[in-house]
């Protein structure tokens, strides 16, 4: 497998910012996954799995080490009720595979952007319903190269969370298990909630989705908290709090990942003097 040296890791991400990788890989298969491990190891590089980059901020100084992005392993099986998939394929695609097989449990993602092993990683969720209702397990890469299967209840999740986050542990197939349906109504509803996301303008402007977690014990979304001091619109270089929802920042084209940086600390600084509340990040920093 091919090893680049300075790959400029911008157009890998829905935000279209950030700096060059040191060393980047895209493998296509476990071997080369084993390879790209056993580099880093040998040269005493850190490694970021990057998936669909649509939920990363990617620092402008880019990534001291390899970025191994997780892009070419797309296969899906049907087994019944299961579905089977290397976790590169879009979560879009994915919904839309279910629905088209009358099978029910991801209409939540219809739209919802990036991979399915970055969704499965940090359990993303919407309307309602998140990742950790349907998985049932996980084939993973580990650190030392060794395959692994952790059952759902292995990956203790919660909100926004699972035992993945902060390992070195590298996603390379996904079991879901999902329920017999009417096809029609679980097509409509995927559509539907993928069309939500359109008419809300989710996708006027690159961005990473929600900055911030919601706390449910303050019991308030975190973009109404910012809605509520007026900070829609405040914009810094090009990042701009979006117009219509609070909890996104936006590049409106000229953004770098600095000014992003600076508008996210702007907001939970606001937050906290105004609210005294601390806003938690859900995006997560590479590079930083
Ligand atoms: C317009 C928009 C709307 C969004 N709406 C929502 C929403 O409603 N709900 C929600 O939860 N999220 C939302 N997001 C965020 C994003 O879609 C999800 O978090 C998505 O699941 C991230 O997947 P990804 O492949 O893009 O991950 P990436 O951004 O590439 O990575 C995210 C994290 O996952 C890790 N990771 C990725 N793949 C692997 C792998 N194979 N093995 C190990 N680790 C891996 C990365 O190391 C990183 O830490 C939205 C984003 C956008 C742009």
């Amino acid at each position: 497998m091919k090893i680049k040296e300075n790959v400029i890791l911008a157009p890998f991400t829905t935000f279209k910012v950030g700096g060059s990788a040191d060393f980047y890989c895209r493998p296509e298969n476990y071997e080369e996954i084993r390879e790209a491990i056993l580099f880093a190891k040998d040269n005493g590089l850190k490694t970021f799995k990057l998936g669909g980059g649509s939920n990363v901020l990617i620092s402008e100084n880019g990534f001291r080490g390899l970025v191994i992005h997780l892009a070419s392993f797309d296969k899906i099986k049907i087994e019944d009720c299961k579905i089977i998939t290397g976790p590169s394929l879009a979560v879009d695609t994915l919904a839309e595979k279910a629905a088209i097989n009358s099978l029910s449990g991801l209409e939540f993602a219809g739209g919802l952007p990036g991979s399915i092993g970055g969704a499965v990683y940090m359990n993303a969720r919407a309307y309602g319903d998140s990742f950790e209702n349907i998985v049932e397990s996980l084939g993973i890469i580990k650190s030392d190269g060794n395959l692994k299967e952790l059952s759902v209840e292995e990956l203790n999740y919660s909100y926004k969370s699972s035992s993945l986050m902060n390992t070195d542990n590298i996603i390379i197939k996904i079991v879901l298990k999902l329920k017999p349906g009417l096809k029609k109504d679980i097509l409509n509803k995927t559509q539907t909630n993928k069309e939500k996301r359109i008419n809300n303008g989710q996708f006027i402007f690159p961005n990473a989705g929600c900055i911030f977690k919601n706390n449910y014990d303050i019991g308030i979304p975190s973009g109404k908290i910012i809605d509520e001091l007026g900070l829609r619109g405040t914009s810094i270089g090009g990042a701009m709090v979006f117009e219509k929802h609070g909890n996104f920042i936006v590049n409106k084209g000229n953004a770098t990942a600095d000014d992003i940086r600076e508008l996210v600390e702007f907001v939970k600084k606001t937050v906290l003097e105004k609210k005294s509340i601390t806003l938690e990040e859900e995006i997560r920093y590479v590079g930083f």
